[in-house]
């Protein structure tokens, strides 16, 4: 097992455990329970990692992470265009009218 990402939110750990799982890639996440909770507990200690179950596909999966990072908050949120068309996430300019995502 190899730890591949951590974060202090754990949404960004769920969307990267899920892209590699796509990728055929096995892999957990660890201390989702815990992250937000206990005081007594430094906070990096308890951010939410995702880790994989096999060492092999390390080299893989940190390249898929990076490329996950290069855009933080672009994955996959759709947004409305200001001509009214609804636009997928992994799109900057509207195909309608083309408008950069605003
Ligand atoms: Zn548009």
């Amino acid at each position: 097992m190899k730890r591949v990402y951590s974060a202090e939110h754990g949404l960004m750990t769920e969307h990267i455990k899920d892209v590699l799982q796509e990728e055929g890639i096995n892999c957990m996440i660890k201390n989702l329970n815990l992250a937000g909770g206990l005081g007594e507990i430094p906070p990096i200690e308890c951010w939410p990692e995702v880790w994989i179950l096999e060492d092999e596909d390390y080299d893989r999966a940190n390249s898929i992470v990076e490329d996950l990072l290069k855009e933080p908050g672009e994955y996959r949120t759709s947004w409305l265009c200001q001509c009214g068309e609804k636009i997928e996430g992994q799109f900057t300019d509207c195909w309608s009218c083309g408008a950069a995502r605003g």
